[in-house]
């Protein structure tokens, strides 16, 4: 019982050396590596041992202000919004071509820091990054208003313009596709950017900073703060001098960062918070099939993904064998060292996010659900999870109800479409949802019902760069990535002149 495929605790004694060194774990203001006003660093963590990596300077209020007057200075002055979006486009490109070279190097980094595997940090989220880099780049000189008609001799015009100085907020679970989301469209509309990373991963971002100076980037338009969120987080949301605020991570979180900005200077806010995603595998499904979609719906990232498929509801005609084979699946996952071939899991985060998971297992054992496999810590060392797979779960527990952000999945059974399309639009949260099912019929009425923001049918976890990506309820305000999200960093301005003689109106 849950042990797992490749590895053996004994396996994760002696971790794998990361191919990288650790290079920058300054702060990044005006262009220049500094540390922080304090003098204060703090620890980031290795999660497979929780050994420290490095010691990172660590931002508080004071180098905020000091950001953020970089940015000011930048935006205001120049050179940034300034140049043409041709000139801005070329460094974005520049960029993109050095962070690809930088491919290994930048995916070991990211998976010391965060624990996920390598070989999806190389293969997947690096070459993600890069092309989002070049989707934005490739927005830079599309930007541009309209003419618009009026009821009499007037000329008018819209004209949309940088917002100005936009302060962000990133969480851990993928440090580099969540720095592309919110830089990118940042960058591309001409505005300049404070970027606070979260606390547990602050290294990858400082690297890619550094090539992105290297690529052209004039001083002071992209500063990087690490550092806690109720200081220097806090202290980015409230400052007077932040034109727009961008956030993912917690609703709990987007909450307090909205008051914070309605009582400074009422900056617009984007948040991208948590969800409880609905996976619906229908009576006509392939039942190999669904198993697979849902395991990685839900394991994806040691389940640390903010769409996460975290409800498996199971039509009860397909529901004993999905259960029994959802299982074996489980039990097959490779788990270990991150750095190793072939490994599907790494350990969770952090401390916190291990010893929150381990509470949700048990809150799941104590409710009455079903522990098919996993429930506990893998190895001894580390934050390393065994896949977990509960059954017989109902919609008023715990593991039903709430986030868990870690590798358990909670199998629920269900009768008719009807009674699935109400228990589950029935959550605080509606970021996506996966939909498993060979009928048009079924798949056109599901995608219409739910209310979420992504709808994945026969697929999941399919990101692109040009695909939006935003949360309905408590999972979010706004929409990343695509066209939609340009809006989030322009500001429509509207220009009305009087014309005399005109050939046309
Ligand atoms: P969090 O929301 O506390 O942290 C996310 C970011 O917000 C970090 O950079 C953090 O420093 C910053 N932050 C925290 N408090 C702040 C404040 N008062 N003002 C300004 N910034 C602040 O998330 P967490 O504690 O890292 O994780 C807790 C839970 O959040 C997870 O278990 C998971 O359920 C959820 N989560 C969701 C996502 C997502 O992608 N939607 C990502 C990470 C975590």
């Amino acid at each position: 019982r849950g042990i797992c495929r490749f590895s053996t605790a004994a396996s994760l004694e002696v971790p794998i050396k990361p191919p990288v060194k650790v290079e920058y774990t300054q702060l990044f203001i005006n262009g220049q590596f500094v540390d922080a006003a304090s003098g204060k660093t703090f620890q980031t963590l290795d999660p497979r041992t929780a050994e420290v990596i490095a010691h990172v300077a660590e931002g508080d209020a004071e180098d905020i202000n000091r950001a953020v007057a970089a940015a000011r200075k930048a935006f205001d002055e120049g050179p940034w919004p300034k140049l043409t979006a041709y000139e801005r486009q070329r460094i974005l490109l520049r960029f993109a071509d050095l962070v690809e070279e930088h491919n290994d190097e930048i995916a070991a980094l990211e998976t010391w820091d965060n624990g996920k595997p390598y070989e999806q940090a190389a293969k997947i989220e690096v070459p993600m990054f890069v092309r989002l880099m070049r989707y934005y780049a490739g927005w830079a000189d599309k930007i541009h208003g309209m003419t618009v008609p009026a009821d009499g001799p007037y000329h008018v015009q819209t004209l949309h313009e940088p917002i100005g100085v936009a302060g962000q907020i990133i969480p851990w679970n993928f440090p580099l596709l969540m720095y592309a989301w919110k830089v990118g469209p940042a960058l591309a509309c001409g505005n300049t950017v404070v970027l606070k990373t979260a606390e547990q991963t602050p290294l990858s971002a400082l690297y890619v900073t550094k090539l992105f100076h290297e690529a052209g980037l004039p001083s002071g338009v992209l500063n990087i703060v690490s550092g806690f969120g109720p200081t220097a987080g806090a202290a980015l949301c409230s400052h007077m001098d932040v034109d727009k605020l961008a956030f993912t991570g917690s609703t709990e979180t987007g909450k307090i960062i909205l008051e914070l900005a309605a009582r400074s200077n009422l900056k617009p806010v984007t948040l991208e918070l948590g969800g409880k995603s609905p996976f619906i595998v229908c009576e006509d499904a392939d039942v190999d099939n669904a198993v697979e979609l849902a395991h990685f719906a839900l394991f994806f990232n040691q389940g640390q993904c903010c769409c996460a498929g975290s409800r498996t509801y199971v039509h009860e005609r397909v529901y004993d064998e999905f259960v029994e084979k959802a299982k074996a699946r489980a039990l097959k996952r490779s788990v270990g060292d991150p750095f190793r071939q072939g490994m599907e899991q790494g350990p969770q985060v952090d401390s916190e996010q291990f010893e929150k998971v381990l509470r949700y297992i048990r809150s799941g054992v104590d409710s009455g659900a079903t522990l098919e496999t996993g429930g506990d810590r893998f190895g001894e060392k580390g934050y390393y999870i065994k896949p977990t797979v509960f059954s017989n779960v109902q919609d008023d527990m715990l593991i039903a109800k709430d986030e868990i952000f870690g590798p358990v999945q909670s199998i629920l059974q269900y009768k008719d479409l009807d009674e699935v399309i109400r228990r589950a639009n029935n959550s605080r949260y509606g970021l996506a949802a996966g939909v498993f099912t060979q009928s048009l019929e079924t798949a056109n009425t599901l995608m219409r019902a739910l209310r979420v923001g992504t709808v994945w049918i026969n697929c999941f976890d399919t990101f692109d760069a040009a695909i939006p990506f935003g949360g309905y309820k408590m999972s979010g305000i706004g929409r990343e990535k695509g066209e939609y999200s340009l809006k989030n960093y322009l500001q429509v301005k509207a220009v009305v002149t009087p014309l005399k003689n005109p050939a046309w109106l």
